[in-house]
């Protein structure tokens, strides 16, 4: 199905709005850009209750090879208020042009300072009017006129810069101006089994992986945004969600899709997923899930499948950080690539004051109490804990201690960790309390506070939870509980501080020192002063 689809709701055809007012005018192009259909119904047939009787309808249309992608379909009053109605969260973008973005690799486009820098198209442009996003970020000045120039990208940044757009509004905007091409072709006959409409395979023209279903619903939730108007049916797959209900959603169609890499392989294994025509491949924050062990399916995918070669298809890489693996990976998967760093590769931005405190275990509890009081009852912030066991523990505490808090880890199931994850961002439960890997890749854009009750054990981990603070140009605030059991960390955690300008304790330096010299020490035989 190619044809115009009512995303998600069953909404359909909306016809009292024609959306001409929100619309970014261009001078090449006429009114009639709008009514492509000629401002009447559209072609197709209407089915209702089509699968798990869950009430959704959907358009059946069968898709004409002359249809032009580029030009907007008709307004959706109804689908643009669920869109659009979050609008934007008061960032304050002053603090963010100061970051330092250095692009390297031959022949680098030149970077673009405002979004009409770039030729994106009709949807792409009335799209941003509609998110109002009013000017680019650092990470999308640099990487939209690349991946426009259909360069391969390797991007060191983080979440919370705006990547997820700066992949996106290129990428859409390519397959408005290219159409489905041959992937219509194969959609038509060779997809299909037994000849029966709803069992066909899918093709998307691009595919976006992602580590984390969390982070996989937000990039699908922005696409859809994008892809307001337009021809193209973005998809999310995920595990520890029912795969019966994903199939039949790709069925409607699906032309970006958006993935974590086990939920991908087993589709593509049941015949569900084609990537014959997937000519953009998006790897986000590749680092997270090659640290999670997704690297063979990941392989799978890209390497020993269907997928168009490097070269053929574009493809674009962002990770926080670059280390050994990610290298290996950028150079198995890309082609003559740009690369682009985001303030500095592995550092924190100076947007967040970082406190490191000496609490005993005994003594975190009631310590965490006076920061919260400290903070104030509505500023969001962020628990994280070793275990999902403490994480239970010390949901259970705050609670009859009388605050408002939600916890969210491993063992929660897809709905409850989705539930909390809505109530901690409206306000509801202002405390969440998270262990590392269930929060990895969450887009909680305005965290007052991320309190490390447990610190991790390494500091790439350590970045990045504290960048879930002081996100996109907000000031932020991480203050860590430290006690003797964080020795592993204490050398890396002060390079840290002192990179980032933060005050440090006298007895971290001390600490540090401590630990270099007992280090060396036990390198000429000597026992390790932490015991390890
Ligand atoms: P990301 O790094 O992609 O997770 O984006 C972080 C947040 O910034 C998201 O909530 C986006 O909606 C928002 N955002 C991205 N680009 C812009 C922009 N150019 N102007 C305003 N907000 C933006």
């Amino acid at each position: 199905m190619f044809g115009v689809y009512d995303n998600k709701d069953g909404g359909g055809w909306n016809t009292t709005k024609d959306a001409y007012t929100s619309f970014v005018a261009r001078p090449d192009r006429g009114k009639s850009a709008f009514f492509n259909n000629g401002g009447t119904a559209p072609r197709g047939s209407y089915q209702r209750g089509g699968f798990g009787g869950s009430g959704n309808s959907r358009w059946v249309e069968e898709s004409r090879d002359d249809e032009d992608w580029s030009k907007p379909t008709q307004a959706n009053e109804r689908l643009e208020q669920e869109l659009f109605a979050g609008g934007n969260t008061g960032i304050n973008f002053d603090n963010y042009d100061d970051i330092p973005v250095e692009a390297t690799g031959q022949n680098c486009p030149h970077h673009i300072d405002s979004f009409q820098d770039v030729e994106m198209g009709e949807i792409i442009m009335s799209n941003i009017a509609l998110t109002r996003y009013t000017r680019p970020t650092p990470v999308q000045k640099y990487a939209i006129p690349i991946i426009k120039n259909k360069r391969d990208l390797m991007a060191c940044a983080q979440t919370g810069s705006g990547k997820t757009a700066a992949f996106l509004l290129p990428v859409l905007s390519q397959i408005y101006t290219e159409g489905p091409g041959e992937a219509l072709a194969a959609q038509k006959s060779g997809g299909q089994d037994n000849g029966k409409y709803g069992r066909r395979k899918q093709y998307p023209l691009a595919l976006v992986l992602a580590p984390t279903r969390e982070l996989a619903l937000q990039i699908y939730e922005e696409a859809r945004k994008f892809a307001y108007r337009s021809r193209v049916r973005p998809c999310v797959v995920y595990g520890g969600a029912d795969i019966g209900q994903q199939i039949r959603d790709l069925e409607r169609g699906c032309h970006l899709l958006v993935a974590t890499p086990g939920r991908l392989v087993d589709m593509m294994e049941r015949g569900k997923i084609g990537l014959d025509y997937c000519n953009y491949l998006v790897l986000d924050e590749a680092d997270r899930m090659l640290d999670m062990g997704f690297e063979p399916q990941i392989r799978r995918i890209v390497e020993q499948d269907t997928m168009p070669p490097k070269g053929i298809r574009q493809t674009m890489m962002f990770s926080a950080t670059f280390p050994k693996e990610i290298q290996i990976l950028a150079r198995d998967f890309l082609e003559e690539y740009i690369f682009l760093a985001v303030g500095r590769v592995g550092s924190t931005s100076e947007n967040i004051t970082q406190k490191v405190v000496w609490v005993e275990d005994g003594d975190k509890r009631s310590f965490l109490l006076d920061l919260l009081n400290a903070t104030g009852k509505n500023s969001l912030t962020l628990v994280f804990v070793e275990t999902k066991k403490g994480a239970d523990a010390l949901e259970d505490f705050l609670y009859r201690e009388g605050y408002a808090c939600t916890s969210i880890h491993g063992d929660r199931s897809q709905r409850d960790r989705e539930e909390a994850l809505h109530q901690f961002r409206s306000g509801r439960c202002p405390i969440l309390v998270a262990t590392a890997v269930a929060a990895r890749g969450l887009d909680i854009s305005n965290v007052k506070h991320v309190i490390n009750f447990d610190l991790p054990s390494d500091i790439e981990e350590y970045v990045h939870r504290i960048g879930r603070t002081g996100r996109v140009g907000n000031l932020g605030l991480a203050t860590s509980f430290f006690n003797d059991k964080n020795g592993n960390i204490t050398k890396d955690l002060l390079d840290i501080l002192v990179e980032a300008k933060q005050e440090v304790p006298s007895w971290l330096e001390s600490l540090a020192y401590e630990h270099q010299h007992k280090r060396n020490y036990s390198h000429q035989g000597g026992v390790d002063w932490w015991g390890n």
